[in-house]
């Protein structure tokens, strides 16, 4: 079975995300992954660091994020709201259903990543979720 390694916090982006990106082969490398995780839902291998929505961001430099010690801060605290752990394979659907219950609804969603430059849409659309 094929496995996809995701950045924890990269939960949080896919059920935020409204079309904006880093670039336009960012952009579209998104659409591409999360249509797939969503019809294919797959088992992800959460992985707090590049991974295959990193692959295509002008902020993957030779595979280290270019704001790596903000990213893994969110990507550490969403496996711990979540209670899993580095590493784990999950199905894509309990990981996302586990990202809306223990983080979203519950609030905690700013208290992960609100110096994000992306904050503002987050914020505009939590209230739809
Ligand atoms: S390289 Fe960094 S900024 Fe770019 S998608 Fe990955 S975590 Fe986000």
């Amino acid at each position: 079975m094929r496995n996809f390694k995701i950045r924890p916090h990269h939960g949080l982006c896919i059920r935020f995300f409204e079309g904006k990106g880093y670039s336009s082969d960012f952009t579209r490398n998104m659409v591409e992954i999360i249509v797939m995780l969503n019809r294919e839902d797959p088992v992800i291998q959460l992985h707090t660091d590049t991974d295959i929505i990193c692959r295509s961001c002008p902020g993957n430099i030779n595979e280290r994020c270019k704001s790596f010690t903000k990213v893994l801060s969110y990507d550490n605290a969403v496996l711990d709201f979540c209670r899993l752990k580095n590493g784990q394979q999950i199905k894509w659907s309990e990981f996302s259903r586990a990202v809306h219950t223990k983080i979203i609804m519950k609030n905690k969603r700013e208290s992960i990543c609100s110096d994000c430059q992306w904050n503002e849409i987050c914020a505009k659309k939590l209230p739809e979720l």
